[in-house]
């Protein structure tokens, strides 16, 4: 593993690139580009998202003393009236009965993410609209930006919509602070469907070509964020295991695929698992890596698979000399789709330590990411893999254990059956 050749490449993907968007073809066409240096193919795939062009959004408290905010508007989340609406304020500081009770025809200011369990808590209890914050207190100034959210398919189509607003979280403390009966908001926007893409490049196996091992990285970021822990990180460190086996002869076929729109829900490795549900039975494996890079942090291997992987890799580490935290659990990145189609994954990854990375923010630069940083996890991953597609034959079981069927049921909201 070259971590040098890794750091280079995620230098010129450091730019903000959220699914749908052109930034997000031009990293894609960056890793097009840098496949064919290899001397090989790569093609992309696109599929559709939902957008939206946000017109016009306003937070307005009308009484007791009229005080204006800025925010911005949940995409995909309806257009109130042209002149906006009207409703009692609530803040619903915690998800009891109580709150809900209260909640009801008013705009509500909720505290964290807006979450699946929560929307449909708010869905029932007919609430006007949402507002949610993000921010630090200390840090928040005039001059920060306000972060931009999307109401989720999975959520409006279930629920239907809610208007949604976002504010900083200084000001929803201002908001709360001043006590308001009634606020007016108004969002305004046009929802279009979108375009996202993965990209995706193959290495024929030498041998047993219809096993497929699926390499997944996300290379999308989140508005406002350089995304170069998360996840330029992993997309690099996929393209530097691409240049390793493309000449290499693996035994099995390898399939690298670089994930577009993953922080809008994993809309990339959804796609790809709805587009090619043919061929999935071929996929043995799927190895993903998502973030990485970090200087200060420790490497990690979330096992999403039967028990005897987790010993393995585990064994291997420690065979090897890599320090490596292995454990069994599900991992919220791209593997999920996969494992929700019955494949075995493991997922990679470097861990920040505590104020040593920053995620999901303007933060997510360079800084802190070095190439043999990058090159550590690299290089465990290249190990791996390396076992995996050579195998005489394929090692792990195909298939989910119970404990972690459950947890990717209750992961992807899948109605559970009760026996
Ligand atoms: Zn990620």
């Amino acid at each position: 593993m070259n971590g040098k050749k890794a750091y280079s490449l995620l230098k010129k993907l450091e730019f903000v690139r959220t699914g749908g968007s052109k930034e997000e073809l031009a990293a894609a066409n960056i890793l097009l580009d840098e496949v064919k240096s290899i001397k090989k193919e790569a093609k992309i795939e696109t599929f559709e998202v939902q957008d939206s062009i946000i017109k016009d959004v306003k937070l307005e408290v009308i009484s007791p003393k009229s005080k204006a905010y800025p925010v911005t508007g949940y995409s995909c989340s309806g257009s109130t009236p042209k002149e906006g609406l009207e409703a009692p304020f609530y803040y619903l500081q915690a998800s009891q009965e109580i709150d809900f009770l209260k909640a009801k025809d008013k705009v509500v200011l909720v505290n964290g993410y807006m979450n699946y369990d929560l929307y449909e808590k708010l869905a029932k209890a007919q609430v006007k609209g949402f507002i949610t914050y993000s921010g630090d207190i200390m840090r928040d100034s005039k001059s920060s930006y306000i972060d931009e959210r999307e109401l989720r398919a999975q959520l409006h189509q279930k629920f239907g919509k809610i208007f949604g607003l976002h504010m900083k979280t200084k000001d929803a403390m201002d908001l709360v602070k001043s006590n308001p009966d009634k606020v007016r908001i108004k969002l305004l926007q046009d929802e279009v469907v979108g375009e996202s893409r993965n990209v995706v490049a193959e290495i024929l196996g030498s041998e047993i070509q219809d096993e497929v091992i699926v390499f997944t990285a996300h290379y999308d970021s989140v508005p406002f964020s350089k995304g170069v822990y998360d996840n330029g990180a992993g997309s690099v460190i996929l393209m530097e295991l691409y240049r390793h086996f493309s000449n290499k002869n693996p035994k099995r076929t390898l399939r690298f695929i670089w994930c577009g729109s993953e922080e809008r829900g994993l809309l990339g490795s959804k796609a790809y698992v709805a587009k090619h549900i043919e061929q999935l039975d071929k996929i043995v494996l799927c190895i993903n890596v998502d973030v990485g890079g970090v200087v200060l942090g420790k490497d990690i291997a979330m096992v999403t698979a039967d028990n005897s992987l987790l010993n393995y890799v585990d064994y291997m580490a420690k065979e090897k000399g890599f320090s490596l935290e292995a454990r069994q659990d599900i991992y919220s990145s791209d593997c999920m789709p996969f494992v929700d189609a019955g494949i075995p994954a493991i997922n990679f990854a470097r861990f920040g330590s505590d104020g040593a990375a920053h995620i999901h923010d303007s933060y997510d630069k360079m800084g802190f990411i070095s190439s043999s940083s990058l090159e550590t996890t690299g290089n465990i991953v290249e190990e791996f893999a390396k076992r995996m597609a050579n195998a005489y034959m394929m090692p792990i079981p195909r298939k989910i254990p119970e404990n972690i069927v459950d947890k990717v049921n209750k992961y992807l909201k899948k109605n559970v059956k009760k026996d």
